[in-house]
């Protein structure tokens, strides 16, 4: 199958894709290696932002079962993919890629704070420019925060690392027979509620004809590889 290229894109990065072998937190070695991957993207002529999600250390739902208040939780979770967002900083910077961190919470002794203008202006130097703090707001998710900066930063697609090649019709984990979509549309990843991300998300890049490119960020190369109509993955598309 050929895919469509994209030019400029926004890289979602869960947190548990910087997680590696662990069951919680950030490990070195696999943000290096993400860095790796997104260092070859760029090298390929890519333009590339990031949005980080913060779910190998906090998140508000599983905060508010434990009996915090939901918005509270919320906040805190916000607050840990401001870590996550210095450690993938780090790690660029350590192999000469030029950075910038974005907080959608203001904490002007830790990152800019999100300016619209002057994200695009990082990324017209060739910076990559990662998005810290979701959108700021209790009650969402960093899927909701990539499809929106994705539409403000005028991506062509949203790319979602996860820990398959692509979207399935069952748990490629637990059914062996699960096959896998190579393409899909917007409205049936919601009608059908399958999993690629949550369905805000989804309803965003739809209503802004945004395709997201679900693929395996685990796989070395693979970015690059997918980045370039090459690869495994499931493209959702209008
Ligand atoms: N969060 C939030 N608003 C946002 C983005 C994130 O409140 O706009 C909080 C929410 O509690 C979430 C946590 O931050 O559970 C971590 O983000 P997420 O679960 O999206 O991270 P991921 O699953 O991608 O690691």
């Amino acid at each position: 199958m050929t895919r469509p290229r994209f030019h400029r894109i926004l890289l979602k990065l869960s947190g548990e894709a910087l997680m590696g072998p662990g069951q919680f937190g950030i490990d070195p070695e696999t943000v290096a290696s993400m860095a790796g991957e997104i260092a070859a993207a760029k090298e390929a002529g890519h333009e590339l932002c990031l949005v980080v999600g913060g779910g190998n250390i906090f998140r508000g739902i599983a905060g508010a079962a434990q009996g915090f208040d939901r918005a509270t939780g919320d906040y805190m979770g916000m607050l840990a993919t401001v870590m996550n967002a210095l450690a993938v900083q780090n790690a660029l910077e350590k192999i000469g890629i030029d950075t910038r961190v974005q907080s959608a919470i203001p904490m002007s002794s830790v990152c800019e704070p999100y300016i619209r203008r002057r994200a695009m202006r990082h990324m017209e130097k060739g910076r990559i420019v990662i998005f810290a703090a979701g959108t700021g707001n209790p009650y969402f998710t960093t899927d909701t925060a990539a499809a929106l900066r994705a539409a403000e930063m005028g991506c062509h697609a949203l790319f979602k690392g996860t820990s398959v090649d692509g979207v399935y019709n069952a748990d490629p984990k637990k059914v062996q027979d699960a096959s896998r979509y190579d393409t899909l549309s917007f409205n049936r990843v919601l009608a059908d509620d399958l999993k690629v991300m949550d369905a805000s998300a989804v309803a965003l890049c739809r209503d802004n004809n945004i395709p997201i490119v679900v693929f395996n960020i685990r796989q070395p190369g693979n970015l690059a590889e997918v980045l370039a109509g090459r690869g495994t993955a499931t493209i959702v598309q209008n």
